[in-house]
């Protein structure tokens, strides 16, 4: 689409733009945005706009309130749900201090830096997020109840699959957006759905991935239903899943050492990092069964492992991390795994072997932390998590979790204080 700011500006007029959505992410992955005049777009670009930074968990104090958003003109997209005249656009934005220096909150800078680190070293990232989701019908009041929408099960059709209207609507709603969806099917729960949408570079990824939930959520809520993101919200189904494909190109070269080192180098630091790829009490529900991963090893057509290398070749080829889930803040987690892939090479890593069998029958060997307050211990004392994230986004983080798992101490009913559905 449009990318440079004359054009956007532009595309504004000739477009009938009324409103401009200011879209960033608050640390836990949480989209947030800021509505302003057409007319002020200008100022946007030059001069940033403020917000209250107190009010967004895990932000900034009372005392030091004030951040600024710029937009990022390469990230325009209309909402096509907002009326056709007068219309609505989005851009995401860089969040920075009043003095001009970056925010240490801001994860999709934090991202961008990552990825020009990589690319100063001649190394290329291309990666492709693939999400599951829930569709749970409303209640009287319109409230999300945890009765899914249909009955079906993996790759079912109608009639046992109900959400093929829902899921056309959102693969045509993001195609408007500027997505290119590749396919979309009925998952394994009831109620369960995948759509996938095009790799693209990191940032563009975890871009998308933040405006893919938005849609899913918005468009359900059209169509009368609640799409849930949670990890695991039925306890005796399949979890959701965010597998997290990624591919290496060196001075635009694949090879698949690079992707041996890479593998090597994500499950060497992969326990350390898992709070930002499942950060819920309720994402460790879903590690270990239902073709969810617990032990640390790869594959290769072997779903039950945490690392997958497939078959593919060209342009698709890839290695494909599948314990993140739908929870997680795509920024910091991509920049996690991208450094750690960066490590892993750079140290000329080595794997142990490829796993044969179903690891989930396998008791002894390297697991993923089995709670939320053991990926916060190991997340606490990494040397390696705390030389990528910025030390007060890291307290915060920390503090946050902790109460997170606190409060799920402290419960009742343990069972539904995992479900709450928090923002998912
Ligand atoms: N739902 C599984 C997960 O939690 C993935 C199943 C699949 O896509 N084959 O990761
Ligand atoms: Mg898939
Ligand atoms: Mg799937
Ligand atoms: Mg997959």
């Amino acid at each position: 689409m449009t990318n440079t700011h004359s054009e956007v500006m532009a595309f504004i007029k000739e477009q009938d733009v009324r409103f401009v959505r200011l879209v960033f992410c608050d640390i836990f992955g949480q989209i947030k945005n800021i509505s302003i005049s057409a007319d002020e777009l200008d100022r946007a670009f030059s001069s940033g706009i403020s917000f209250d930074a107190s009010a967004v968990k895990g932000f900034l104090q009372v005392d030091e309130s004030d951040l600024l958003l710029f937009p990022d003109a390469s990230t325009l997209s209309i909402l096509p749900w907002r009326p056709a005249q007068g219309r609505v656009v989005r851009f995401f934005c860089s969040i920075k201090r009043p003095d001009g220096t970056p925010f240490e909150g801001d994860g999709r800078s934090l991202l961008a830096e990552t990825v020009q680190k990589a690319a100063l070293l001649g190394y290329k990232f291309g990666v492709g997020p693939e999400c599951e989701f829930y569709l749970f019908k409303l209640d009287e009041e319109g409230l999300p109840t945890y009765r899914p929408m249909d009955r079906g099960s993996y790759l079912d059709v109608a009639p046992l699959d109900k959400g093929e209207n829902v899921r056309r609507e959102i693969c045509l709603t993001l195609e408007q957006m500027g997505f290119y969806t590749e396919r979309s099917h009925h998952e394994s729960g009831p109620g369960q759905h995948e759509i996938d949408f095009k790799y693209g570079s990191p940032l563009e990824a975890a871009d998308n991935f933040i405006t893919f939930k938005s849609v899913v959520k918005t468009i359900a809520d059209r169509s009368g239903l609640f799409a849930s993101f949670l990890p695991k919200p039925l306890a005796q189904e399949s979890g959701s899943g965010l597998h997290i494909n990624l591919s290496i190109t060196h001075e635009g070269q694949q090879s698949k050492i690079l992707e041996q080192q890479m593998t090597a180098g994500i499950l060497n630091r992969i326990n350390e990092i898992s709070l930002f790829l499942n950060p819920l009490v309720n994402s460790y529900e879903r590690l270990g069964c239902f073709e969810a991963p617990r032990y640390i090893g790869w594959g290769r057509a072997n779903r039950s492992l945490l690392i997958r290398l497939p078959q593919t070749t060209g342009e698709y080829r890839r290695i494909e991390v599948r314990s993140a889930d739908p929870a997680c803040n795509p920024y910091l987690a991509i920049t996690l795994l991208l450094n750690a892939a960066l490590e892993g090479i750079q140290n000329h890593m080595v794997s142990d072997e490829e796993y044969i069998g179903s690891a989930y029958q396998k008791q002894c060997g390297k697991t993923l932390p089995p709670s939320l307050i053991d990926a916060i211990e190991l997340a606490k004392n990494s040397e390696f998590v705390s030389s990528i994230i910025p030390k007060r986004l890291l307290e915060y983080f920390l503090e946050a979790k902790l109460a997170d798992w606190r409060a799920y101490e402290d419960a009742g009913d343990k069972h539904l204080a995992s479900r709450i559905p928090y923002f998912m």
